[in-house]
């Protein structure tokens, strides 16, 4: 299948030869097939609107090269222009741009006008799509007596009108409450997948990007990587990579020989101690060994902790013995949850379970690096945990939005509970990612 947007080497120079030139995309690559629905997503500043803008037609790309459909828009004679952006793309914004002096139905009509569809047949369409997206009943009103969601819905019957190939969402929900957004969001997934059409949207709002097939990652103009939704079936042939980058990665490089479930111990062990001799750290590790494997129960692994080591043992004190087996019992029960959540989006079976689950992992690392958090702050942090989770970020982006101030759209923790969150998360990563099939 060929893709509808294709992109190569795309460079856009923003006042290119001018004193305030600026490089806002650089080296952008990407392809993105009929139907797909996709997700641009990264910082403001990172370029996402640009890119949007070379889609539409209305900044070319400095260097590289773009074809939609096959064709280059930039080719295209001003009448072939005018028909491409009426015909071929749809676009919504984040904050709507109806005329406020024509009422809803002309309002969506409008394209039309451009293309010559005579006034009945032009109301008929308009109107069929208002009652598709349930705002079938304010035709006569005028847009400043609409709701966000109502006026967006009407957006999107407006970008549909001419029955275009693409559509473009500009944030879309970024002006919307939560049950709003979720009617938009799921009639533009409708679109994508009934009508097949190809819904390219803006969005910083992970919580969102379910609904993609795919997200391109993007971050000060390049495009970081490209991240499929192992939930939805993919239409883009795409390499299985998908691979959660843990402490293991970072083991490996000091353990190169070292077999993944050898790493997972060693983690386990730096976890526990720092200060063991190297006698007593080669006994932790092979009893280590058996419990992790559940070769022996806590209660053994208790007893091998206090043992003398003249008799053979590790020769901890009895209360670090206690404090020590009882870590390791709750980190690897803890730890299957994440298993299962990964289990579970490889087979992309959640059913409803999805959201218990993560919310035990949250619970167990706000228990563990006893934090508390207002609801907002938690709603945060459950986002980036499931993104976490989901392999969708990197432990160092994880970090990084804990820090970043809640005006910023990150969490807004101080720095020492971010390194006990992140810490002891990672820990748990570790431990429940599945070595043998590269989940
Ligand atoms: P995003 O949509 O991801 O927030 P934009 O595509 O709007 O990012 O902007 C990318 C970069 O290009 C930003 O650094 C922005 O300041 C810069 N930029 C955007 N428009 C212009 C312009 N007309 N002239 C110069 N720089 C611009």
């Amino acid at each position: 299948m060929e893709p509808i947007i294709r992109t190569k080497d795309v460079e856009i120079v923003y006042n290119l030869g001018k004193k305030n030139e600026f490089k806002a995309i650089s080296d952008f690559s990407i392809e993105i097939f009929p139907g797909e629905f996709v997700s641009l997503f990264g910082p403001s500043g990172c370029g996402k609107s640009t890119i949007f803008y070379t889609i539409l037609g209305v900044l070319k790309p400095s260097t590289g090269e773009m074809l939609v459909g096959g064709e280059n828009p930039y080719a295209f004679s001003p009448a072939e222009m005018v028909n491409y952006q009426a015909k071929t793309i749809g676009i919504i914004y984040q904050a709507f741009f109806l005329i406020p002096s024509l009422s809803v139905i002309d309002n969506v009509a409008l394209p039309q006008t451009f293309l010559g569809t005579p006034y009945p047949k032009r109301r008929k369409r308009a109107q069929e799509l208002l009652e598709r997206f349930g705002v079938g009943t304010k035709s006569d009103t005028y847009p400043a007596l609409l709701s966000g969601g109502q006026s967006q819905r009407v957006s999107v019957a407006r970008a549909m009108v001419n029955n275009p190939d693409i559509l473009l969402a500009d944030e879309p929900t970024g002006n919307l409450d939560s049950r709003s957004s979720d009617q938009v969001m799921n009639y533009l997934k409708d679109l994508s997948e009934r009508d097949k059409k190809t819904v390219i949207m803006i969005t910083h709002n992970a919580a969102q990007l379910h609904y993609c097939h795919r997200v391109f990652y993007m971050k000060d103009g390049s495009l970081l990587r490209v991240v499929p939704n192992p939930d939805k079936k993919q239409i883009a042939k795409f390499d299985k990579q998908k691979v959660l980058v843990t402490e293991i990665e970072i083991l490996s490089k000091i353990y190169p020989y070292s077999q993944p479930e050898e790493l997972k111990v060693k983690s386990i062990i730096n976890y526990l101690t720092q200060d063991l001799d190297f006698l007593q750290l080669d006994r932790l590790e092979k009893a280590t060994v058996k419990m992790l494997f559940r070769k022996i129960s806590r209660e053994t692994f208790f007893e091998m902790l206090k043992t003398p080591l003249p008799k053979g043992g590790i020769g901890l004190s009895e209360e670090r013995a206690v404090m020590m087996s009882e870590k390791v019992e709750k980190m690897l029960k803890q730890s299957e949850d994440i298993s299962r959540y990964r289990r579970r989006m490889n087979l992309g079976v959640f059913f409803n379970r999805e959201e218990k689950i993560i919310n035990d992992i949250l619970f167990y690392v706000m228990e563990e690096a006893k934090i508390d958090l207002n609801r907002e702050k938690k709603m945060r942090l459950k986002q980036l945990v499931r993104d976490r989770v989901s392999g969708l970020i990197r432990k160092e982006e994880f970090e990084e939005a804990l820090k970043k101030p809640l005006s910023q759209k990150g969490v807004g923790m101080k720095v020492p509970d971010v390194v006990r969150i992140v810490f002891y998360f990672e820990k748990l990563l570790t431990q429940g990612i599945d070595t043998t099939n590269k989940s």
